[in-house]
């Protein structure tokens, strides 16, 4: 493809500290790690970031550092990947579902209908790189006395108002390949709380405080300070990605209106999206079918994605699964047929914006 979906911003500073990595002899968790979640206490606002292997183990290791009972109800989206699912079920939770809002995140005035008495914790999705209703679900959190995990994998730097994700509940981020930032593999753990940050080290560590003392039944979750040093100065630029990132959103909403049968991308006042994801809708009204639309860019040479083409728990395992309540959710349904996510990425430059929005509109203006 010569327009893709992500693009890797691998400087010569990234090339320094991993030597530098190599040649101290230490690779495993250290300085540069440390390095790294001093980067993420500063974007997230918080007392605390830990790093871990995954996004996904930055989700199950915040579950069990919660001590929620087993069995216990955890609210979560249905339009999300997978990983928010996997999650729940390892940390030996049940999972529930909240439909989404036009904007792709959970519809914070549904949360009342599906609260249960088992219910202990929320796990909003900051999807595509929009916050969720914050302000609205942290305040419901609080009322009902649950617990606040924040699925932030894909908004690095997002923020409602002044407050960035992550500082609301226990933020996770991701740092996977495709991720806005990046170590190839990887992830961290946000929060204010020292009690949950000092679970968070020892079930990283094999639950030791010091070597061979164990205090609980723990993992290697450990990420490396090879793939931190990866990842440092990717975060010192993250400012700048975003702000490119934002210019390419504008850019492409401007030259893709007025396209019937193409919705895009709606951003709810007083939040920040960083465009991990610029995604439109592709509504029965189109003139082409989303897979025309797709394959149509493809043959331009440019990618498109479809996430994500159902809700998390429409497949057999998950059906069947005896933690999964399945749900009626109509709108995340709706969103699984009509969304394609279109380039965004902070590489692009405007003749690759027009050659994006002419290719959309061939096959739908
Ligand atoms: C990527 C992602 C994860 C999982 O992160 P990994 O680092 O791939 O384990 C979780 N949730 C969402 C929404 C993601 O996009």
């Amino acid at each position: 493809m010569k327009i893709a979906l992500t693009q890797l911003q691998m400087g010569p500073d990234v090339e320094r500290l991993v030597l530098e990595v190599l040649r101290s002899g230490q690779l495993a968790q250290g300085p540069m790690v440390e390095r790294l979640e001093q980067g993420f206490r500063d974007l997230a606002g918080t007392r605390h970031a830990l790093a871990v292997s995954s996004g996904t183990t930055a989700l199950v290791v915040a579950l069990q550092a919660l001590e929620l009972e087993s069995g216990a109800e955890v609210i979560t989206s249905p339009f999300t990947f997978v990983a928010t699912l996997n999650a729940i079920l390892e940390a030996g939770c049940t999972a529930r579902f909240v439909d989404v809002g036009a904007d792709f995140t959970m519809d914070e005035s549904a949360l009342a209908e599906v609260l249960t008495d088992r219910t202990s914790a929320i796990l909003p999705v900051h999807l595509f790189g929009l916050p969720a209703a914050m302000d609205s679900i942290s305040a419901f959190a609080a009322e009902h006395d649950l617990a606040l995990v924040e699925d932030a994998a894909q908004a690095h730097g997002a923020r409602c108002g002044v407050r960035a994700v992550g500082s609301y509940g226990v933020g996770c981020f991701s740092l996977y390949a495709t991720k806005n930032v990046t170590t190839g593999e990887g992830g961290i753990v946000t929060t204010e709380s020292d009690e949950l940050a000092d679970r968070i080290r020892l079930l990283r560590n094999q639950g030791m405080r010091e070597r061979y003392r164990y205090e609980l039944p723990g993992h290697n979750y450990r990420l490396t300070d090879l793939q931190a040093a990866v990842g440092i100065p990717q975060l010192e630029r993250l400012p700048e990605q975003i702000t490119a990132r934002q210019r390419n959103a504008a850019g492409l909403s401007d030259r893709l209106s007025g396209i019937e049968g193409l919705v895009p991308p709606d951003v709810p006042m007083g939040r920040e999206h960083v465009w991990h994801q610029y995604t439109v809708r592709i509504t029965p009204q189109a003139r082409s079918s989303r897979e025309v639309v797709a394959s149509s860019l493809a043959k331009s040479g440019i990618a498109s994605g479809v996430y994500y083409p159902r809700p998390v728990f429409d497949y057999e395992c998950y059906r069947s699964h005896p933690a999964v309540v399945v749900a009626e959710v109509p709108n995340a349904y709706v969103a699984a047929r009509e969304v394609l996510s279109l380039p965004v990425h902070q590489g692009l430059q405007e003749q690759d914006l027009d050659a994006i929005a002419d290719a959309v509109r061939q096959v739908l203006a």
